[in-house]
């Protein structure tokens, strides 16, 4: 079996549509959607994805703002900012580029974007409401995943599901969401015994840990569907997922590729959740 490569950038094309469709109804009404993206230091990577994120959303008709501070920032001029952008009625949506330097506590930070511009979907409010089954905003990888899953038309009710990795950004909420729709999910981490044989039971796999092809393709069980959120820099400067993809791809019913899976979802997710902000709050 060759799996089906599941086309994030295509499908991202088509939800930009639909966002610069929704945004063009809200101007037309007098209200243009506003996103504000914080970033803090000069990260190089962290610098390419707030450019695109912005760029993507003036490609929508989004007024898309940067704002950045340098790397030895306060964490009290930090909170002013973010406190201004709450405030600010042309911004719906607020999101704050993480990591942030160490010296910099990211729950305050986070903390202070009120939860109907969080469209990054970190606020305890958003996460909390996720974990009760009515989510508002949800963060927007582990929705990119869920889309593409609907992509692969894969029926989520009774399947089994593992995802690996565990952060508040991609892992958790990845399980939440699985949960809610009723797959039987277990969340691996880097503590978790007999990893391989978990994986090798799952119909369903979404990576989320950060190493190179962790996860071998030899695991994957025959027509499962594999998500492959990982983005990881070979020595020779080529970009690759947490699954082993050539093998898995041999065993898999569909899966991402890496680059052009799961990240262009991200960054259309992003792009919804904002216009979503500026429809009033979901
Ligand atoms: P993280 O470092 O916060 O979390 C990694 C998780 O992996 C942890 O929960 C840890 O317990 C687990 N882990 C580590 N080693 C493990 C092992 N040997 N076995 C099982 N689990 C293990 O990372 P994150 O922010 O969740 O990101 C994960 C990956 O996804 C990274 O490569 C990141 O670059 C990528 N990412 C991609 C997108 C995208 O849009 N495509 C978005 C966010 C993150």
């Amino acid at each position: 079996m060759t799996a089906r490569v599941l086309d994030g950038k295509a499908l991202a094309a088509q939800v930009k549509l639909e966002v610069a469709a929704r945004v063009a109804t809200l101007r037309a009404r007098g209200v243009t959607p506003g996103l504000a993206v914080v970033l803090v230091g000069d990260d190089p990577a962290s610098a390419v994805y707030v450019r695109s994120k912005t760029k993507d959303a003036r490609e929508c008709g989004i007024d898309a703002g940067d704002h950045r501070l340098p790397a030895d920032v306060s964490q009290a001029v930090l909170q002013a900012l973010v406190t201004r952008l709450a405030a600010d009625p042309a911004v719906h949506g607020i999101l704050v580029q993480l990591p942030l330097p160490k010296h910099l506590d990211p729950d305050q930070v986070i903390d202070a974007i009120p939860p109907h511009k969080d469209v990054d979907g970190l606020h305890p409010d958003n996460l909390g409401r996720l974990a009760q089954g009515r989510a508002r905003f949800v963060a927007c990888t582990p929705q990119g995943c869920m889309r593409l899953l609907g992509l692969a038309g894969v029926e989520l009710a009774g399947a089994s599901a593992v995802v690996i990795g565990r952060s508040v950004l991609v892992g958790r909420p990845a399980a939440l969401l699985l949960t809610n729709a009723s797959a039987t999910v277990t969340l691996c981490h880097s503590r978790t015994h007999d990893l391989s044989e978990i994986v090798a039971a799952a119909e369903i796999v979404i990576a989320a840990v950060g190493r190179a092809e962790l996860i071998r393709g030899a695991w994957i069980r025959p027509g499962a569907t594999v998500i492959d959120v990982g983005i990881n820099r070979t020595a020779d400067g080529k970009l690759i997922g947490d699954v082993e993809y050539a093998a898995a791809a041999e065993r898999a019913a569909a899966i991402t590729p890496v680059p052009g899976g799961v990240g262009p979802m991200t960054r259309a997710c992003l792009l919804e959740n904002t216009v979503t902000a500026a429809e009033g709050e979901p």
